[in-house]
């Protein structure tokens, strides 16, 4: 059986396995797919223990996914401009690094949820590794306008600049996100994920638009109550997680799984 595995740290409560072990049953591909701890200071000799022992590819998660674009001999031109690999393959006698996260969200946002990216006003708060990953892919979808609202201004700032040949950005401190009506927030901060609440300025939940949380599971829930009490669509991440799953299969064995049974599967066992 081919290996594949996500790498993290901490990686227990990774639910690709299971999303990844579903697929290959739906497709009938034969795979063994397993979660692998990496400790903190060497992602590179897990990586390449994994690799040498027949590994054919992995999906990386928290905190590990500037290493993995690192590690890899070469990457797409998406995770290039990411700087951040979610997805490493081995090709040929090499390691190639993608990203997947970003094309995950569009399909969780067009596909599952029904929203129009083209024209929209999308507030993306936070500029860590997930922003990274998603910003491009966003902007191909031909949205009006994106603000970029970081705690530290400065790594919102460095975003704007490096997608900006890819579309108009705009980077504010969290406290100046400008007074105009979006469409879509995302919350692309760490804040669920750490039991944290995330403080937004009161006119940024606007009634009738779409709050996503990129983290999923119970961290969420705050951030997204927060928004439904304003109005407005609420998400987490679990879509995005699931999508980017299956784009991760469909780029390691060619066939792209079907997505809306496991969902809706993983979300009921959340409910
Ligand atoms: P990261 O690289 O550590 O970045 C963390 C970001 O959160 C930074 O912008 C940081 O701001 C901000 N932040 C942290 N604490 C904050 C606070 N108290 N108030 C305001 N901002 C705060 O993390 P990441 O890899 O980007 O992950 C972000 C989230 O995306 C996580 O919840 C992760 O689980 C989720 N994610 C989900 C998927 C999926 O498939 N659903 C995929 C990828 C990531 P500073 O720059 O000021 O420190």
């Amino acid at each position: 059986m081919d290996r594949y595995a996500v790498i993290g740290n901490p990686v227990s409560h990774s639910l690709s396995p299971a999303i990844h072990l579903r697929f290959a049953r739906q497709l009938g591909e034969p795979i063994e797919y397993t979660a692998l701890l990496a400790p903190l200071d060497d992602f590179a000799g897990e990586a390449r223990r994994f690799f040498d022992g027949g590994g054919r590819g992995a999906n990386v998660t928290l905190p590990f996914k500037i290493d993995a674009f690192r590690f890899a001999g070469h990457a797409t031109q998406r995770a290039w401009l990411a700087g951040a690999a979610n997805f490493l393959a081995l090709e040929g006698d090499g390691i190639r690094a993608d990203n997947t996260d970003g094309i995950g969200l569009v399909a969780d946002l067009v596909e599952n949820l029904g929203v129009r990216l083209e024209g929209s006003r999308i507030l993306i708060v936070g500029a860590g590794g997930a922003a990274r990953g998603v910003i491009a892919p966003l902007l191909e979808a031909g949205p009006l306008r994106m603000v970029i609202a970081n705690r530290t201004a400065e790594r919102a700032r460095e975003l704007a600049q490096r997608f900006a040949a890819k579309g108009s950005v705009e980077a504010v401190a969290l406290g100046a996100i400008p007074k105009e009506e979006f469409d879509l927030v995302l919350n692309a901060t760490s804040t669920s994920t750490h039991g944290q609440q995330l403080a937004l300025p009161a006119h940024v939940l606007r009634a009738g638009a779409l709050a996503y949380d990129l983290a999923y599971g119970p961290g969420a829930a705050s951030f997204l109550s927060l928004a439904r009490a304003q109005g407005m669509r609420a998400s987490d991440g679990l879509g995005m997680l699931v999508e980017q799953a299956a784009e991760s299969f469909r780029l390691w064995r060619g066939k792209r799984p079907a997505t809306a049974e496991i969902l809706a599967e993983l979300r009921s066992r959340s409910a």
